[in-house]
């Protein structure tokens, strides 16, 4: 056989050709989000059906683009759940907007990495600028630090080791938490509603599940404040160091509020590092009128909150604020002799304030989303999700075989289908039944929760698209799905 003399090097797409297909995909872009209903809200694929129809390897030679954008839309969006369909109404819904795609692209383009200032100073700059325009329309106090991450996830787990290095005595970031003896139980704190997010922080910072206090909440699914303050007080009579409360501001399941302004109390009487998770009930402070659901959070050590949930901004995009940068830098800063820069401390590098080293230029989408739709119009649809919400909670308040099982202060509402004459695990198992004929149908996809154990649906409103006629349609697919009288 003859050998094969290697193949010249490529270069990039031609400028016309580049042109020629990104028309091509911005056209099916614009489609695609003009009408996201074209596709069913969930797919009928089966699992291991997308591996099974492409290659298993990777081909030799370039493809067209023609081909590959052919796949995508003849495998690709088939089998895709579609989250920008107005009948997306699971877990927490969210919205690709045109000005956030168009902010993607450019970032792509880019391709700025902002580990430091110097290595994207727009980038850097731009992160904290859109961020204090947030945190001005969230009502947060000046002088906030803010940083963006991937999810909300990552910014907890940020937030809970920056409230580690408060306690620098403990000498954690030197010498680690195995093998001591001389290191006290350090302890965290959240309600039992709160995300599972705080349980992988302190499994991953290596504190363990264990030093995890899941603190009982009120009749409205809040945390507790009054059990809060005594299981401090009684871990720090057994000797042990109370570390962070995280309280949440919308909790997954029912959209809750702890009492923040309580809390703040405990965390300031005891020293103890306050943390709140906003992921998606925060951005409906950008309202005035509920401007309220933050209270109290101007006393937070750190808070989160998601552009990518509920406002608009493409995945992913997570927001922390904090008033101790110094201590998310003495968690995090670690600068090996390569990236030895000589701005010095004129100027902050985001690399410092995580565990990334590498960053995207996210704060791009979300300048582009608040600049596009202004902050009136951010706010005329947040509000509208709120509406539709309430007016969701009273068509269930009316019907005698719905019954709603929590308070409706965002824009999710949680109840159940509830047939005369039954309960118990059996009502359980009714409600999980209507929702799996439900989700099968794929006209709209719904999830469930447990709310004190009982089995729940939930409507979660937050796309772009979603109107109430959605809403409605939506409640009566569960109706029929349900089997009841109508
Ligand atoms: C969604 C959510 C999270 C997790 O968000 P990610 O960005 O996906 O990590 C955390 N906390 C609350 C309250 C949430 O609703």
């Amino acid at each position: 056989m003859k050998p094969t003399s290697p193949a010249p090097p490529v270069s990039d797409m031609s400028p016309a050709e580049f042109r020629k297909h990104g028309y091509a995909v911005i056209d099916w872009i614009a489609d695609y989000l003009d009408a996201p209903e074209k596709w069913p809200v969930l797919s009928a694929v089966r699992p291991g059906d997308v591996r099974r129809a492409l290659p298993p390897s990777p081909p030799e030679r370039g493809e067209s683009m023609d081909e590959i954008l052919g796949d995508f839309q003849r495998l690709i969006v088939p089998a895709t759940t579609h989250w920008n369909h107005p009948a997306f109404m699971a877990y927490f819904a969210n919205s690709s907007t045109a000005a956030g795609v168009l902010g993607e692209a450019l970032t792509a383009a880019l391709n700025v990495n902002a580990m430091l200032w110097r290595t994207s100073p727009a980038a850097t700059e731009l992160e904290f600028l859109t961020l204090d325009w947030l945190r001005q329309m969230l009502g947060l106090p000046e002088g906030l630090f803010g940083e963006i991450a991937d999810t909300a996830s990552s910014n907890t787990l940020y937030a809970l080791a920056a409230a580690r290095e408060m306690r620098p005595e403990l000498r954690i970031r030197e010498e680690g938490m195995s093998g001591r003896a001389d290191l006290p139980k350090v302890v965290i704190y959240c309600s039992e509603e709160a995300h599972s997010s705080v349980d992988k922080a302190v499994m991953t910072l290596g504190l363990g599940l264990e030093s995890l206090r899941k603190i009982p909440t009120d009749s409205a699914l809040r945390m507790d404040a009054t059990a809060l303050a005594a299981a401090v007080e009684n871990d720090r009579r057994a000797g042990r160091v109370p570390l962070a409360i995280v309280a949440t501001v919308g909790t997954t399941s029912t959209t809750a509020i702890d009492p923040v302004p309580a809390i703040a109390e405990i965390c300031e009487e005891h020293g103890i590092w306050l943390h709140v998770d906003a992921s998606y009930g925060g951005t409906a402070a950008i309202l005035p009128e509920m401007r309220h659901v933050l209270d109290g959070c101007d006393r937070a050590d750190s808070l989160v909150v998601n552009p990518h949930k509920w406002l608009f901004t493409p995945m992913d995009c997570s927001v922390m604020y904090t008033r101790r940068p110094d201590l998310l830098k003495r968690a995090f800063q670690h600068i090996p002799d390569y990236l030895v820069v000589s701005e010095g401390e004129g100027v902050a590098n985001l690399m410092d304030y995580g565990v990334a080293l590498g960053r995207r230029f996210r704060a791009l989408k979300l300048w582009f989303v608040i600049r596009n739709f202004g902050v009136e119009g951010l706010r005329s649809m947040i509000r509208e999700h709120i509406r539709i919400a309430r007016r969701l909670g009273e068509w269930i308040d009316n019907d005698p075989e719905l019954e709603r099982m929590a308070e409706v202060t965002f824009s999710t509402v949680v109840f159940r289908h509830r047939p005369p004459g039954i309960g118990g695990r059996e009502l359980d198992d009714h409600n999980s039944r209507t929702l799996a004929k439900v989700v099968a149908g794929r006209e709209v996809y719904l999830s469930h929760t447990r709310v004190r154990g009982s089995y729940a649906l939930r409507i979660a409103i937050g796309n772009i698209h979603t109107t109430e006629a959605h809403v409605q349609r939506a409640l009566e697919l569960v109706k029929e799905a349900a089997g009841a009288r109508r």
